[in-house]
């Protein structure tokens, strides 16, 4: 079995060696980057399968080293920032980061969001773009037929509601912000009404959880955006 390669972009190396020590306890290959333009090299040349980027580096902003790595990688881009930057890490998803871990943080937590994205990397590249049904929980969406069922039953949804839906399930279990999803949904001119977001999100709730209060899997980001847990492609 090809062992995964993780390359950690980050300038302090206590925690560059705290990382490095918990990846290669769970049979991770890690690779280490102090700086944007050792970055750059690694990547080219190391092909890792998931990239850790610390936004706070010497040389350059973590988010512009995403935003141009972005443009020829498709590996996962985990993002580490600190608490005190919280709009920073909405940037960093906005630029093409696929999930991000506020410092200070645990190995579990750690360990948890690597898994959690390599897996969906793995699943992305053997199931194809034209994959057209998803499920969660009891819900099912065809996405061709824009029919949703929910234990059999058909649901029916709004096309706005279809469309929100449809673009959290294309995220597959990423965190997707309020703008991506605005401009994907309603378009530029949107790009700043999050409170139709939510508006949207309830309803769906409404439809597809259980208990719309407590979702379990239109799981809401806090201050960040929306992802959908738990759903499979099929
Ligand atoms: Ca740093």
């Amino acid at each position: 079995m090809n062992r995964s390669t993780i390359l950690i972009v980050e300038d302090e190396s206590n925690i560059r060696r705290f990382i490095r020590i918990a990846l290669e306890k769970e049979g991770l290959a890690a690779v280490e980057a102090e700086s944007g333009a050792l970055a750059r090299v690694e990547t080219a040349t190391r092909k890792p399968d998931l990239i850790i980027v610390d936004l706070g580096l010497p040389d350059e902003d973590g988010k512009d080293l995403i935003r141009e790595v972005r443009t020829w990688v498709s590996s996962p881009i985990l993002v580490l920032s600190a608490r005190e930057r919280e709009e920073e890490k909405v940037e960093a998803l906005d630029a093409g980061a696929d999930d991000y871990l506020v410092k200070p943080f645990g190995v579990p937590e750690l360990v948890a969001r690597i898994r959690a994205l390599l897996r969906r990397s793995q699943a992305l590249s053997t199931v194809t773009g034209s994959s057209s049904r998803a499920s969660f929980g009891d819900t099912v969406v065809d996405l061709v037929n824009r029919e949703v069922t929910r234990a059999g039953q058909p649901v029916h949804l709004t096309p706005i509601q279809f469309r929100l839906l449809a673009a959290l399930i294309r995220g597959h279990g990423k965190v997707l912000t309020h703008r991506q999803l605005l401009l994907e949904i309603w378009g530029a001119a949107y790009s700043d009404r999050a409170h139709y977001l939510r508006v949207y999100m309830m309803q769906l709730r409404q439809k597809l959880e259980d208990d719309a209060s407590q979702p379990r899997y239109l799981i809401t980001e806090l201050q960040v955006g929306y992802r959908l847990a738990g759903v499979t492609m099929e």
